[in-house]
């Protein structure tokens, strides 16, 4: 499958690394919703191809397909046109939550649970033992300088804390790549700047790979790539 998509995207992927050593690889991939009359064309044959270490802003306006695409990419979903390959991580089923990891809007941690145990939660479902899970989360949090509200419940953070609890779950594994759904656009833009800035400091650490849906140029412009998205249309990714 892979030596036909160089034949069949040979041009546009020339430009980047060999798809081989691809995480992520999307091959004319398409999402549509519903049926008949009540048809959504989310994702229209989008191509592309996800490496280590690539910091990647997905922009577009609301609507536009982004989320669709990371959820697709994350194997959250599956397309109905299209392929779709993870050529260095393996099947779809073994990619959450080691491998893959996905930051949403809201934080959506577990209220009865401490900042350290939302982080947990993804090392104990894949089964690390208890000790070695809160070993982890606790570097995570501290990766997200977090480290001092280890114990607190989420009503007692702040939204850019909460937000940083979100992350260092995701981070808790040392997934291959990251995706961030607009994981600023409930924070004020200091925050949200800060945040960014500490996510950056932290994956510089590890090889993972960033792909953040984004309205904030600002945000968008201090990642190396910028794929634009319009109507469902990935546009030139190279
Ligand atoms: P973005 O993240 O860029 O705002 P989305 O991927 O959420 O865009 O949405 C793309 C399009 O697909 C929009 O028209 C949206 O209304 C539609 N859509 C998203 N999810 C669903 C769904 N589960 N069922 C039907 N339509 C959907
Ligand atoms: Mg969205």
């Amino acid at each position: 499958m892979i030596d036909g998509m160089e034949e069949a995207s040979g041009v546009r992927l020339a430009r980047r690394p060999g798809v081989a050593d691809a995480l992520v690889l999307a091959e004319g991939v398409g999402r549509i919703y519903g049926q008949g009359d009540a048809q959504v064309v989310a994702l229209v044959s989008a191509t592309c191809a996800i490496h280590p270490r690539d910091r990647i802003a997905l922009v577009g306006r609301s609507g536009s397909g982004k989320s669709t695409f990371l959820h697709l990419m994350s194997g959250l979903d599956t397309p109905t046109s299209g392929s779709l390959t993870w050529p260095t991580l393996g099947s779809r089923d073994s990619l959450r939550p080691s491998q893959i990891s996905i930051v949403f809007q809201a934080p959506s941690l577990l209220a009865p649970l401490t900042a350290l145990e939302n982080v947990m939660i993804p090392l104990l479902l894949g089964g690390v033992d208890e000790r070695e899970a809160q070993r982890a989360a606790r570097e995570a949090l501290e990766l997200i300088e977090l480290g001092e509200i280890a114990d607190k419940l989420p009503e007692e953070l702040s939204g850019g804390q909460a937000q940083r609890v979100a992350i260092a779950r995701a981070l808790a594994y040392r997934p291959r790549v990251l995706f961030a759904d607009e994981p600023t656009g409930q924070l004020d833009h200091a925050t949200a700047m800060h945040l960014f800035d500490v996510l950056l400091a932290a994956l510089e650490a590890t090889s993972t790979a960033l792909v953040i849906a984004t309205h904030d140029p600002l945000v968008a412009g201090r990642m190396d790539l910028v794929w634009h998205m319009q109507h469902g249309v990935l546009e030139e990714t190279t």
